[in-house]
C-alpha cells in the first residue's frame, strides 16, 4: 500500500516537473534553456502516459463482495451488530436453541476439551421480514463476534470463478477475525439444487462454499448462518451434517409475539393512554416483525405530522391502514359511477364475511389507497393453525363476494375482482394439490405433475370456485337490502367502522345465510 502511494507521488511530481519545463519555453529561464522544446514535449507525454497507465492498472475490477472489499464498510457492519437478544422479541424457542452456539463462541475451550464439535452451520428459513437477519446479528452481538454480512446474490457472477473467489475471500476474512459469524442472506441465490442444466459458475460457487464449510477445523470459532425463504430449493449437499445441519424455522409471529415486537419497537416512543398494545397486536394478525416495526415507525411519523407530543391510537390505526392497504390517494378522480360499483363490491365482501363469520370486519372504505379503489380491513379473532374445509370454502366465498355483488346489482362485472380472484385461486389450488380436499382424492400433486395434466386439476378447481361463488350469490340475494344499506352509507361517508356495521345489521331482523 505504502509502495503504491510513493510510486503515485513520483509520477505526479515528474508530470509537474515536465509541465514546468514546457511552460519555461514561454517564460524562459537560463537553467532550462539548453533543452529543446521537442524533447520537453516527449518527456511530458511519457510522464502522462505512465501516470494514466498506472492509475488504470490499479483500478482492478472488484473481486470481493462490497462488504469485504472495503475495511471501512466491514467495520461499520461489525459495529452495527451490537444487537442483542433483548432486541429480538418473541422467538423464545429459537433464542433458546441458539444458546448453545453462543456458549460455544463465548467459551469454546469447554467443548474442545470434551472433543465436542459444535454445529458450524445454522440455516434460518421462513417468510421475509420475520427476523432472520436480526437473529444472526443478535448472536454476533451476544458473543461479541465479528459479523460478516454477505448476500447470496453478491456471489452470482457472469464470469466463471469470480463467485468462488468471493466465497474464499469471505471465509479467509472470517477465520482471520474469529470469533466471527458469517451471515449469508438469500443463500438460495447460490445454493439451489444442482442439475444437468445448471450453470457452471453457480456450481463452482456452491462447491467452493461446501469446501470452505468442510475446511474448518475444531479450533476455528467461525459460525456460518444462512437465511432463505425457500428451504425446498436448496441443494442436499448444503443441508447434510457438517454443513447447514441445523434448520430453524422463523415464521410469522403469533399474537403474543406481535405484542412483544410492538413493545420493543415502541420502547423509545412517547405513547399516550389511548394505546393498548395488546389490542394493536390483535388487529395485526398475519403481519411480520418487519411490518410491525414499520407500523410503529409510521405511527410516530404521523404523530409528528399532526404536531402532537404523544402517539395516540388514531395514529396507530392510520399507520396500520397505511401498511395494510397502501398510501391514500389524495384528490382521487374516480367517476361517481365507478364509486358506486366499488361501494357495492366492498359491501359484498363485508356482508358475506360477517354472515359467514370469516374474520372480524374492522373497517370498510372506498377511499382509494395504493392500487385499490376500496378495501375491507378484517382480522381473525384468534391465531389459527388448522382450518377446516368448510372454513376454507367460507374464505373463498368472501373473496368472491365482491364480484358476486357486482353481478347481482348491475348485471355486469368489472376488473375490480382481479386481486380477489388470484387469492381465491391460490387457496383452491392448495385445497386440490396439497390438502387432498377435492374429488381427486387424498394426494399431494407437485408442480411437475400439474404441468403434465393441468386439465384434471383445473376441472376440480373450477368446481370448488363455482360452488363458493354460487354461495356468495345466494347470500347476497337474500340480503340485498343490507347490501344496499352498506353501499349507500359508504357513498355518503366513504368509510364505515365495525360499530357502524353492527348497527346496520341490528336494523335487519335476521341476516340469512340461505346456503346453510
Ligand atoms: P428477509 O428474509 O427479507 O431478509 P428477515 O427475516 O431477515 O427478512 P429482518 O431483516 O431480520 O428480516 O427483519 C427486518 C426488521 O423487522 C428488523 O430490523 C426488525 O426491526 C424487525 N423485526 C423482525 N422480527 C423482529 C422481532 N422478532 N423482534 C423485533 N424486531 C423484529
Amino acid at each position: 500500500m505504502k509502495k503504491k502511494k510513493i510510486m503515485l507521488l513520483i509520477l505526479v511530481i515528474s508530470l509537474v516537473a515536465v509541465t514546468i519545463l514546457i511552460f519555461n519555453k514561454l517564460y524562459p529561464s537560463p537553467i532550462w534553456n539548453r533543452k529543446n522544446i521537442k524533447m520537453r514535449m516527449v518527456m511530458w507525454i511519457i510522464s502522462l502516459s505512465f501516470l494514466t497507465y498506472y492509475l488504470k492498472v490499479n483500478q482492478k475490477p472488484q473481486l470481493v463482495p462490497s462488504i469485504l472489499s472495503s475495511d471501512r464498510i466491514a467495520d461499520k457492519e461489525r459495529h452495527s451488530s451490537n444487537v442483542t437478544f433483548d432486541d429480538v422479541a418473541g422467538l423464545e424457542e429459537i433464542k433458546e436453541e441458539l444458546q448453545e452456539t453462543i456458549d460455544f463462541l463465548n467459551d469454546s475451550g469447554k467443548y474442545k476439551r470434551m472433543g465436542a464439535k459444535i454445529p458450524k452451520g445454522i440455516l434460518f428459513y421462513g417468510p421475509p421480514g420475520t427476523g432472520k437477519t436480526l437473529l444472526a446479528k443478535a448472536v454476533a452481538g451476544e458473543t461479541n463476534s465479528t459479523f460478516l454480512y454477505a448476500s447470496g446474490s453478491e456471489f452470482v457472477e457472469k464470469y466463471v470463478g469470480v463467485g468462488a473467489k468471493r466465497v474464499r475471500t469471505l471465509f479467509e476474512r472470517a477465520k482471520k477475525e474469529a470469533p466471527s459469524i458469517i451471515f449469508i442472506d438469500e443463500i438460495d441465490a447460490i445454493g439451489t439444487r444442482r442439475n444437468l442444466d445448471s450453470n457452471n459458475e453457480k456450481d463452482q460457487t456452491l462447491n467452493q462454499l461446501l469446501v470452505e464449510m468442510d475446511g474448518f477445523n475444531t479450533d476455528e470459532t467461525v459460525i456460518v448462518i444462512g437465511a432463505t425463504n425457500r428451504l425446498d430449493l436448496l441443494d442436499e449437499a448444503l443441508l447434510r451434517p457438517g454443513r447447514f445441519d441445523r434448520h430453524i424455522y422463523v415464521g410469522n409471529p403469533n399474537r403474543k409475539a406481535r405484542e412483544q415486537i410492538l413493545r420493543v419497537h415502541t420502547k423509545n416512543k412517547p405513547l399516550d393512554d389511548t394505546i393498548d398494545i395488546s389490542e394493536i397486536a390483535k388487529k395485526t394478525h398475519g403481519l411480520t416483525g418487519a411490518e410491525l416495526a414499520n407500523i410503529a415507525n409510521e405511527a410516530a411519523i404521523i404523530a409528528v405530522r399532526n404536531k402532537k407530543d404523544y402517539i395516540n391510537i388514531e395514529h396507530f390505526n392510520a399507520a396500520i391502514e397505511r401498511v395494510l392497504a397502501g398510501l391514500e390517494v389524495k384528490n382521487p378522480t374516480v367517476l361517481l359511477k365507478e364509486k358506486k360499483t366499488v361501494s357495492i363490491h366492498e359491501a359484498g365482501h363485508a356482508l358475506v364475511s360477517k354472515i359467514l363469520k370469516v374474520d372480524m370486519v374492522q373497517k370498510i372504505s372506498i377511499v382509494p389507497r395504493g392500487q385499490s379503489l376500496g378495501y375491507v380491513l378484517k382480522f381473525p379473532e384468534e391465531d389459527r393453525y388448522l382450518l377446516t374445509k368448510q372454513e376454507l370454502m367460507d374464505k373463498i366465498s368472501t373473496l368472491l363476494a365482491g364480484r358476486a355483488a357486482e353481478e347481482l346489482v348491475f348485471g355486469e362485472i368489472t376488473t375490480g375482482a382481479k386481486d380477489d380472484l388470484s387469492k381465491a385461486t391460490k387457496i383452491v389450488k392448495e385445497m386440490v394439490c396439497s390438502y387432498g380436499m377435492s374429488s381427486l382424492g387424498l394426494m399431494a400433486i407437485d408442480e411437475h405433475y400439474t404441468k403434465l395434466d393441468f386439465e384434471a386439476i383445473r376441472i376440480e378447481m373450477q368446481k370448488i370456485l363455482d360452488e363458493a361463488y354460487n354461495r356468495s350469490i345466494s347470500i347476497i340475494r337474500e340480503n340485498l337490502d343490507i347490501l344496499h344499506h352498506i353501499s349507500n352509507l359508504l357513498m355518503e361517508k366513504e368509510s364505515i367502522d365495525s360499530e357502524e356495521l353492527d348497527e346496520i345489521f341490528k336494523l335487519y331482523q335476521k341476516p340469512i345465510d340461505c346456503a346453510t
